[in-house]
């Protein structure tokens, strides 16, 4: 079964439907992610940045990985490469995937884990589908997030926090028909693990056919729907959403979604993302794994890079094959 997920929703604790007073968020622009190569060679659909949408500020990048079924020797990873200037944060719905860093850190994210890593002055490190994944094929299914750091946090030491997928946050909605993961900040007065160092809310929900989602979202954060399976609508308006496809919500001070009557997928729920952050409002300079504020920052980026500053990949990797190969 996909993600953490609790036999009877109706024991959590429930998000309590936004009184009258609230202004829901309705949607402002529906982004449809693009698919494209990464890594070693598989595919991800990345709904930003892209043309219809550059700037998700305080994010820099969400890829959405799968959901896919592997055959065996088909699964490819991410090999050495170094990050500096943001976190990422790597939710697997689906799968296992191991990492290595620079720093002799590493470990291993099964399904319904979270690996928060704070590349900060820099990192370098390699992000794998398990062995027995990749000999075997399987299901996988994850989303990397990229949330930025504010410049006067660009510099701090790295470091990972593993959200197990028994820490998360777990909700119901209103209806008892959502099951609400929640991973990072604060939901309808609930706080979910993953801590950052600008504020943000991520959760994913599994919404079951019918039933709807209304919760409070903080009104000076940004809020985006993400649909990773499934069909619903998202607003008081009930636009119409489907897999791949993302809503920027406008002002307001909550968000509803809703799950379509009927469900074609593997789950058979509507499963999305909400997420959203206060924006950092600075300036912001990507360039491929470096996210600094501005070209100088990055020039400096690639030499440190080069010169082996963000360090370097430990012997017992540097073949990359398995002992004897
Ligand atoms: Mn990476």
């Amino acid at each position: 079964m996909p993600a953490v997920t609790v036999e009877n929703p109706l024991v959590l604790p429930r998000i309590t439907r936004p009184g009258l007073a609230a202004t829901d968020r309705a949607p402002r622009t529906i982004v449809t992610a693009t698919k494209q190569m990464e890594g070693a060679g598989f595919e991800v659909r990345r709904p930003f940045p892209s043309m219809d949408l550059r700037d998700a500020d305080p994010f820099i990048l969400l890829d959405h990985l799968g959901e896919v079924a592997y055959e065996p020797e088909e699964a490819k990873g991410a090999p050495w490469h170094p990050h500096r200037g943001f976190e990422t944060v790597t939710y697997l719905l689906d799968g296992t995937f191991v990492h290595h860093d620079s720093h002799g850190g590493g470990g291993t994210i099964n399904e319904g884990d979270t690996q928060w890593m704070t590349a900060g002055s820099g990192v370098l490190h390699d992000e794998l589908p398990a062995e027995e994944l990749v000999a075997k094929g399987g299901w996988f299914h994850g989303v990397q997030l990229w949330v930025n750091l504010p410049r006067a946090q660009k510099w701090v030491d790295p470091r990972y926090q593993d959200l197990r997928g028994s820490e998360l946050t777990m909700l119901t909605s209103d209806d008892g028909g959502a099951l609400v993961r929640l991973i990072a900040g604060e939901l309808a007065g609930h706080r979910g693990p993953g801590w950052t160092y600008t504020p943000i809310a991520y959760a994913h929900a599994s919404l079951n056919p019918g039933a709807q989602l209304n919760t409070p979202w903080p009104s000076e954060f940004t809020a985006m729907v993400y649909v990773l399976s499934g069909e619903g609508t998202v607003g008081a308006e009930r636009r119409p959403l489907t897999e791949g496809q993302l809503a920027v919500l406008g002002p307001g001070d909550s968000i509803s979604v809703t799950a379509a009557d009927r469900q074609h997928n593997r789950t058979g729920a509507l499963e999305v993302l909400l997420l959203g952050g206060k924006p950092i409002n600075e300036r912001v300079v990507q360039y491929g794994p470096f996210v600094m504020s501005d070209e100088r920052e990055i020039l400096q980026a690639i030499q440190d890079y080069q010169a082996g500053k963000m360090g370097s990949v430990p012997a017992e990797h540097v073949s990359g094959g398995r002992p004897g190969e």
